[in-house]
């Protein structure tokens, strides 16, 4: 039996062909999700056939992504398939977060090292050669981050056109540069993202365009990769929690599947806990798994925070990213901009870097250890999502002490590294040196 979407509410689970081209379901507006009906192969099988094309040099084979093709099976051939060779990213020991976080030991999964640097393209590589399969000559998505960076880049290896739809007044520059830069036509509405949105879904059918928003159940089979990868660089041995920021919470849902399908596959024989972290400003997620009724959650109508990533007051993957948390015994926590931005500079330390989105992984251990939630010998991964120089305007003010939270706030720059102007002339040079 081929692979088929089915709709994720409990009470409908509609299923649909994996060819049709929907992004909710027709009968209940529920998310979709892709699943394999056939029997996976054994375990062992699969582990020794994807530590094998490591060693290979076909294309799919050293993307992080297709080397375990068969753990998301959506396609009956590869032809559609355009690999920049993503994933492959690194688990970094990480001694100084570590102790930050109040934790023994500590390991980072860098997504920051994709081709154009997060994890979309995990998910990305997935969702155009969908479009490509369904015959699809554009493809769109509403964005100004990290989303339209790696879609303009993947649309454009594969030939498709990649439009980006920009809400109004709502501009990330180095994000937005990349999109540019790798070819997307750029539309700026004068709308907010939820109009948009409404108006492409209108346009999308006329004229051939595919949506490769953040609900998108390809790129969601994608980035259970990045827990395969993990998993495979750990000698299948799981971990006691993965960390990770939550925004659409898109992520969120992609590791829970991953790691429920990993268990029921016997590739891994425990799952991990999962611990949302999210930004003080914008922390629905956070209140929901707070509060008495978990039937709905409640939106922040005007989201805040600097870690734009995950700038999200209505997560369009929350039912799912629910049931997922829940499932592995997991939490979500919040943090400060502040401590965001302290944690960010404790990564930076190590030699490692990431976006501000990613340093929130960081922060929230700290938060959870001292809690007594998450324990000092605790076996730890922390997802980095994005890489350093997405926000680098970000950076030179936290080191200079320019940085302000959204309210205004200075945020104190505790682990500050400011440029030191320097006369020219030797003597004072060597007493400068001296100094530090
Ligand atoms: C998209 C993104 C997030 C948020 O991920 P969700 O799946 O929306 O929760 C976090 N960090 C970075 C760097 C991102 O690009
Ligand atoms: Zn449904």
């Amino acid at each position: 039996m081929p692979a088929e979407l089915v709709c994720f509410e409990e009470r409908c689970r509609a299923r649909f062909p994996i060819t049709e081209v929907l992004y909710n379901c027709p009968r209940c507006g529920g998310l979709l999700e892709a699943i394999y009906p056939d029997a996976p192969p054994p375990a062992a099988e699969l582990r020794g056939l994807w530590r094998g094309r490591r060693a290979s040099n076909a294309p799919l084979d050293q993307s992080g992504v297709w080397r375990y093709r068969e753990f998301l099976p959506f396609l009956s051939d590869y032809d559609p398939v355009v690999t920049l060779r993503e994933g492959n990213t690194p688990l970094l020991d990480a001694p100084r977060a570590a102790q930050y976080g109040g934790l023994d030991r500590l390991t980072f999964k860098h997504q920051g090292f994709n081709p154009t640097g997060s994890f979309k393209d995990n998910g990305m590589t997935c969702g155009v050669a969908q479009a490509r399969r369904l015959g699809m000559r554009r493809v769109a998505c509403v964005s100004t981050g990290n989303t339209s960076a790696s879609m303009a880049a993947y649309a454009s290896a594969a030939g498709l056109q990649p439009v980006v739809f920009i809400p109004h007044g709502n501009i990330a520059y180095g994000k937005l540069a990349q999109a540019l830069e790798y070819g997307a036509l750029t539309l700026q509405v004068e709308a907010n993202f939820d109009q948009i949105l409404a108006l492409v879904r209108n346009l999308a059918e006329q004229l051939g365009i595919y949506l490769l928003n953040s609900i998108n159940p390809f790129r969601i089979e994608g980035q259970k990769t990045i827990m395969a990868e993990m998993m495979d660089q750990r000698d299948w041995r799981a971990p006691d929690w993965v960390v990770l920021p939550g925004g659409n919470l898109g992520n969120t849902s992609a590791f829970g599947k991953a790691l429920r399908e990993m268990k029921a596959m016997g590739l891994i024989d425990r799952l991990p806990r999962l611990a949302v972290v999210q930004a003080e400003g914008s922390a629905p997620f956070c209140e929901l798994l707070r509060s008495a009724d978990r039937s709905r959650l409640n939106r922040v109508e005007h989201p805040e925070t600097l870690a734009t990533a995950i700038r999200i007051g209505d997560p369009v993957s929350w039912p799912k990213a629910l049931r997922e948390v829940l499932a592995t015994g997991g939490v979500v926590e919040r943090v400060s901009e502040q401590e965001i931005a302290d944690a960010k500079a404790v990564v930076g330390r190590c030699g490692i870097g990431c976006e501000p989105a990613s340093a929130a992984t960081l922060a929230g251990i700290r938060k959870l250890t001292a809690a007594g939630i998450m324990r000092g010998e605790a076996d730890v991964v922390a997802v980095l999502t994005g890489n350093l120089l997405k926000d680098p305007d970000y950076i030179y003010r936290y080191h200079t002490g320019e940085l302000k939270d959204p309210k205004g706030v200075a945020i104190q720059p505790r682990f500050g590294n400011r440029p030191v102007v320097a006369p020219n002339d030797p003597e004072q040079l060597r007493t400068i040196l001296e100094r530090y």
